[in-house]
């Protein structure tokens, strides 16, 4: 088993000696699902023992009785804002975001201030995260220099640089010949395409999605076609170039429907859903308040909302991606049309889903075990298991446990967080990345079990 931090980048610590007496431990794909005590030795789940039974001589231990144990979180989308904006969020801040997400891993966008378009860019982010990052990450570099959509990066260097893939996040790539060419390299050198599916001339000016709510309120709208036929597009050139895509923040029914036909029909086409688009539609843009209702795409209908749901549960969509992206009181405070797009989402992306799906029974909890960590994949990167052998990355968390989003702050540098204020059941307690302790709930004191 390969651990994440062959290709990902993390600041070194301590490997540890940790054993979770009697946690509830599921691990969907490997097929693990019972009470057992979790022994980590250096680093490594070094073994699954029946409960009570394991050794705990020079090794911590922390009695997880009621706790679940679940393979570590991934997730493929977040904007760390460096370099450039780092009042909003920086490796450290977000790192911290992650973990105490449950996350062991995350992955970089590279719409920074300037973009990571250059080798020596994807370089000097690597150092930072071995610097100061709790989690492993990888970088994204762009698909074309500095977003502009015109010319392609180096991307042959760039992947020899160790940029996990390409996105122009934030933008499309607006011309099918500069998307075909990225294509074409992309199956030489490796790595994956993640595309910010729209299209310009039909997004326009708008700031929600269209339809009767946007009718209601009287803003400027976005519809589902502006992603769904540039989806369908992109679909058809990856097919066409046998080259590999993943489409970012699914939101329309529409392109679920395509997405499930371009993987029926064997195009190398992988997709992720947000955490806000599963649990909110644009009834939520009534409030105008761009502090939850705002971000690209925007929310849609309840049909869309259904749909990702279902995507979700097939596998058309394999895994969650929070899309966090942080932004400051300056440019959420203002009327919802000149509102930054965005919200945060790692430290909530788990709880929010289990109280929104998982609970009422619209989901299973194994299925979004499952998808939680299904983002590593789509990148080449093996999945985090439970499995003895392999690196520990494990998300403690209490199910029953109730907290108000917000009131004990948050670890990222910013506030913009979709749920804010609502309260949610089932928090991390506690998050092992890549063999280290990478979080603690503070009101988490670790048992000493008998
Ligand atoms: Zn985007
Ligand atoms: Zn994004």
């Amino acid at each position: 088993m390969r651990p994440l931090t062959d290709t990902l980048d993390v600041r070194p610590g301590e490997p540890v000696d940790l054993v979770l007496r009697r946690a509830s431990v599921l691990d969907p794909v490997a097929g693990i699902d019972g009470v057992f005590d979790v022994v980590v030795r250096g680093g490594e789940i070094a073994e699954l023992s029946p409960p009570g039974e394991a050794a705990v001589e020079e090794a911590e231990t922390v009695d997880a009785e009621g706790l679940h144990a679940f393979p570590a979180f991934f997730d493929p989308h977040v904007h760390l804002r460096v370099p450039g904006q780092e009042h909003k969020e920086d490796v450290e801040t977000g790192t911290r975001a992650a973990a105490a997400g449950g996350f062991c891993g995350i992955i970089a966008m590279a719409n920074t201030s300037p973009p990571i378009s250059t080798a020596a860019d994807v370089t000097a982010l690597r150092e930072q995260a071995r610097a100061g990052a709790s989690v492993p990450v990888g970088f994204v570099a762009t698909v074309t220099v500095d977003m502009q959509g015109e010319e392609l990066t180096e991307m042959v260097e760039l992947r020899e640089a160790g940029a996990v893939g390409f996105s122009d996040d934030g933008l499309p790539i607006r011309s099918a010949r500069v998307m075909r060419r990225a294509l074409q390299y992309q199956r030489l050198c490796g790595g994956n395409i993640a595309l910010h599916e729209e299209d310009p001339e039909l997004s326009g000016d708008g700031v929600m999605h269209e339809g009767p709510v946007s009718a209601a309120v009287g803003l400027s709208a976005i519809p589902s076609v502006s992603e769904s036929t540039m989806v369908a597009r992109d679909a058809a050139l990856a097919a066409h170039e046998e080259a590999r895509i993943h489409v970012q923040h699914l939101s329309a029914a529409e392109s679920v429907e395509i997405v499930r036909a371009a993987k029926a029909a064997g195009v190398q086409i992988s997709a992720e859903a947000s955490p806000h688009h599963l649990c909110l539609t644009d009834e939520e843009v009534r409030g105008l308040d761009p502090w939850r209702a705002k971000m690209n795409p925007p929310l849609r209908g309840e049909r869309d909302r259904q749909a990702l749901i279902e995507g979700l549960r097939e596998g058309v969509i394999e895994c969650v991606a929070t899309d966090h992206a942080p932004h400051q009181a300056e440019e959420k405070d203002v009327p919802f049309e000149q509102a930054a797009m965005g919200v945060t989402g790692l430290e909530t992306a788990f709880a929010a889903l289990h109280t929104e799906l998982v609970r009422p029974g619209v989901l299973d909890l194994g299925l979004l075990v499952e998808r939680m960590a299904g983002g590593a994949a789509p990148f080449g990167l093996e999945r985090p298991t439970l499995t003895p052998g392999a690196e520990a990355n494990i998300a403690l968390c209490d199910l029953g446990a109730e907290w108000t989003v917000g009131e004990d702050g948050y670890e990222s540098r910013s506030q913009n967080s979709w749920c804010a204020g609502r309260t949610l059941t089932g928090r991390v307690q506690m998050t092992v990345a890549a063999g280290r302790i990478a979080f603690r709930l503070r009101s988490f004191t670790l048992g000493v079990a008998p």
